[in-house]
């Protein structure tokens, strides 16, 4: 059998987008990482808030380098210009479309409990009241829906998006997916004549807030380059991996791998308090060593508290390792610690933490989530 060994870039990818999902505060190293992948944001490019309505000439200037390439996109509007859809209002999609529309964007909102509509709709988005309707009055619709499952209803069901789409318009769906539900989506969508364009990202709440998403982008070149400053303004770097199926795959393997940190990090931290230490000072000692990463520096201290407030919910983190543990299966890639994190992420859920942090899941290792054998 021939021996896997991930080239450089892949290393350096891996790591960067690891270190990125939660380092909104720290140096740029993912950035720097990126540089061979994807055109880096000048500070001075990168989206601030402005008052909506006003021109923006320096997005105006990237817009025009990045789209010089471009072929067939929209041909009715570069990015900044084009009327936007968002289908999918909860703890991402909601500030993601706010910066959308604090950068003077003309978005337009669909969600499925309207009431998460209310707030964006005060800050100047117009409604629609099915993905349908959003995809006929938009250019280009992004979706971030839950799961595979909502994902194809939103783009493919009854009033889906799908069926609002047409030659010229583009659909990005930015929900963290497997490879066969993007492929599925994208078929729909191009069936149309409409571009389709995968673009799960790597980073939680905060950074959806601060603008600071990375995305993992693989589709229609031609719709990748439109959006390029719609991706500039709701984060920080962008990646275009190729054919539909690659942003799901990178973006499966980055949140395996997170998924089994968080579980023996949680191990970690309930050996060192039955063993007579002090479990922040555990924390401190881990982010000063090679194994530091922001997500111990910034779950740790809450963990210790027992306090898990949503930012990743702990569903969306199984269903991740379910997804990456189907991807290994179908490259016969053994994975036996992801395999064993999603069973505690299971044991997890199943003790009502689904809506919880993803932190959440140390508690599967306290004995009293453990049903006592009959
Ligand atoms: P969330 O807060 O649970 O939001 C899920 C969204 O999907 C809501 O708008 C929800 O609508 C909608 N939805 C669920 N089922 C639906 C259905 N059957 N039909 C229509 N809409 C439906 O999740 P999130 O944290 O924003 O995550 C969204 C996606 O991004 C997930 O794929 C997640 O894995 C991924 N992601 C999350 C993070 C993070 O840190 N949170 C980071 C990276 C990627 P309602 O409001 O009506 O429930």
């Amino acid at each position: 059998m021939r021996a896997f060994s991930p080239g450089p870039q892949v290393q350096k990818l891996t790591t960067a987008l690891l270190k990125s999902h939660y380092s909104h505060q720290l140096p740029s190293t993912a950035m720097a990482m990126c540089s061979s992948f994807c055109p880096q944001i000048p500070n001075q490019l990168k989206a601030r808030p402005i008052c909506p309505f006003t021109p923006k000439p320096l997005f105006s200037l990237s817009v025009k380098a990045l789209s010089s390439q471009a072929s067939n996109a929209s041909a009715k509007a570069d990015g900044l210009s084009a009327r936007i859809g968002f289908l999918g209002l909860g703890i991402m999609g909601s500030p993601m479309a706010q910066n959308l529309i604090k950068a003077g964007c003309d978005v337009t909102v669909w969600n499925r409990t309207k009431s998460k509509c209310d707030p964006l709709i005060s800050l100047g988005a117009k409604y629609k009241s099915s993905p349908q309707e959003v995809a006929v009055s938009c250019d280009v619709t992004f979706a971030m829906l839950a799961d595979p499952e909502s994902a194809v209803e939103v783009a493919c069901g009854k009033h889906g998006a799908a069926s609002g789409m047409s030659s010229g318009k583009g659909y990005v769906d930015v929900s963290t997916v497997d490879g066969a539900t993007a492929k599925l989506i994208g078929g729909h969508i191009r069936a149309t004549g409409a571009s389709f364009l995968e673009a799960p990202v790597s980073g939680s709440k905060k950074p959806a807030e601060d603008g600071q998403l990375i995305f993992l982008t693989a589709g229609d070149k031609s719709l990748y380059e439109m959006t390029a400053p719609l991706f500039d303004i709701m984060g920080k770097s962008r990646f275009y991996l190729g054919d539909v199926g690659n942003g799901a795959a990178m973006k499966l393997v980055v949140n395996m791998i997170m998924g089994s940190m968080m579980a023996s990090f949680s191990e970690g931290l309930l050996l060192s308090e039955k063993v007579g230490l002090d479990p922040s000072v555990l924390v401190e000692v881990v982010s000063q060593g090679a194994i530091s990463a922001p997500m111990y520096s910034t779950k740790g201290p809450s963990m210790i508290q027992s306090l898990y407030p949503t930012a990743f919910p702990l569903k969306h983190q199984q269903k991740d390792l379910r997804l990456a543990l189907g991807l290994a299966e179908s490259v016969s890639q053994p994975t036996p610690i992801a395999a064993a994190a999603n069973e505690l992420y299971k044991v997890a859920k199943s003790g009502g933490l689904s809506d919880q942090d993803f932190s959440a899941v140390i508690e599967a290792l306290k004995a009293k989530l453990q049903k006592p054998a009959k």
